[in-house]
């Protein structure tokens, strides 16, 4: 990226008001930019909301941030992510377990994200007729792309393909699942830093080596602290203290709101 021009986005998921912490990440996104974008991750439509759609337009506003048109909304991205996940056959495989499956063969706990998956139908076929997610088989991907690395503030970091163990890619209902969406889509906008919480440090690693995969051009990273609520946890959806809007209601300030990130 020597001489260009750095391309950021922010890419919030419309299931819910935006708190404390979407602010920060998007103030961070925007500050660290010279083009700044906007994705609406709307792909689990079974809980996504064109009235939260509406208000995180409306916060980001209030925040005096702008940001370049169109947004891009991964709902309208289906074919492009059917596209890729085409060409990553030969590093996928079907899986029809659920969730219950999982648990009781003994996943690793892995901290939100449940537990790991085990790689049951790696082996063995998935049963016929059932509902099935696309999984990445990640240790085959990573022995057909070799080593990897991703640059985060400025520091080579060696990617570890197996740190969250064979995700799922698509589902039956979506085209599309987290890992793989965000980096088609941060390749297609021409996304070259990408900047979020460090809660997500962990998906770099896998997304990365989709990245390789998939032939697209490698963006830098910045992970950054996280806005923790009095007792040091993560702001949730159900924290309606901490919404913007909220704390619009209540008189604050964007100014104050900068000073209180220390940006
Ligand atoms: N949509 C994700 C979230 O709201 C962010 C994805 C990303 O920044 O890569 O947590
Ligand atoms: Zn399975």
């Amino acid at each position: 990226m020597v001489g260009g021009m750095i391309v950021t986005r922010f890419a919030p998921s419309p299931t819910g008001y935006l708190h404390l912490g979407h602010a920060y990440a998007a103030l961070y996104a925007a500050g660290r930019g010279d083009r700044f974008l906007l994705r609406i991750e709307d792909i689990d439509r079974a809980r996504a909301r064109p009235e939260f759609e509406a208000a995180i337009a409306e916060d980001l506003a209030w925040l005096g941030l702008a940001w370049e048109t169109p947004v891009l909304r991964q709902s309208e991205r289906g074919a492009a992510y059917a596209q890729a996940l085409a060409r990553l056959d030969d590093v996928t495989y079907r899986c029809t377990c659920t969730r219950k499956d999982i648990a009781a063969a003994g996943g690793a706990p892995h901290g939100d994200e449940g537990p790991l998956y085990p790689g049951t139908c790696r082996e063995a076929p998935a049963r016929p007729g059932m509902p099935y997610a696309v999984r990445l088989n990640a240790a085959r991907a990573a022995a057909k792309v070799g080593p990897l690395t991703f640059v985060e503030h400025g520091r080579t970091v060696p990617v570890d393909p197996l740190a969250l163990g064979d995700v799922v890619l698509a589902r039956k209902e979506m085209p599309a699942a987290y890992h793989l969406a965000v980096v088609v889509d941060d390749a297609h906008q021409g996304v070259n830093l990408v900047t979020r919480g460090e809660d997500l440090l962990v998906a770099t690693h896998v997304q990365r080596l989709l990245q390789a995969l998939l032939g697209l051009r490698e963006p830098a990273y910045e992970h950054h602290k996280l806005i923790l609520d009095a007792q040091g946890r993560k702001f949730s959806k159900r924290c309606s203290s901490a919404t913007l809007r909220e704390l619009r209601a209540n008189g604050v300030t964007p100014a104050e709101l900068r000073r209180k990130f220390e940006m």
